[in-house]
């Protein structure tokens, strides 16, 4: 399983701001932005800033900030979205399914009638993205995180 961090991910170059991304939520440890080839409506990534390739990697401070981040922006999709379920997800490795090499967790709203959309598949419109995010925020606020 490769670890070798490169600076190049895009997620790194999200986190430098060196590549946009539609942003719902940031702490010191960690940003969470909308997945641009959703799997369903709503799904996030919780991104520790830490650079580290996968779980493996991750310091302990690191993974605590990223679950508790994670915990916080899956209840505001839960509530944005009201979803029947929700996946949370992380990948280790491209035999994992792991496509970008800088430690994320997913989160998939789950409905009874939907199948999931293809991994890393489709690109969704940067509007509609942002009309997701504008309800995760809102719902973030609500929440007051
Ligand atoms: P992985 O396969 O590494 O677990 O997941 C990477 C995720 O990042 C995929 O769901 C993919 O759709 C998403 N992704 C890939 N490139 C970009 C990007 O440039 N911006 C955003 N917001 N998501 C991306």
């Amino acid at each position: 399983m490769d670890t070798q961090y490169s600076p190049n991910n895009i997620f790194a170059k999200i986190l430098r701001g060196e590549m946009p991304c539609i942003k719902v939520y940031e702490d010191d440890d960690t940003i969470a932005f909308m997945d641009i080839m959703p799997q369903a409506d709503g799904h996030t990534l919780v991104v520790p800033k830490e650079a580290a390739v996968n779980l493996f990697d991750l310091s302990e401070r690191g993974a605590q900030a990223a679950i508790v981040a994670t915990q916080r922006v899956a209840r505001a999709v839960r509530a944005a979205f009201s979803p029947d379920g929700i996946s949370i997800g992380q990948f280790n490795g491209a035999a994992a399914g792991q496509t970008v090499p800088h430690i994320h967790f997913h989160i998939v709203p789950r409905y009874n009638d939907q199948a999931l959309r293809g991994h890393a598949r489709d690109m969704q419109e940067p509007d509609v993205l942002k009309g997701h995010a504008e309800r995760i925020i809102a719902a973030l606020r609500e929440q007051g995180a």
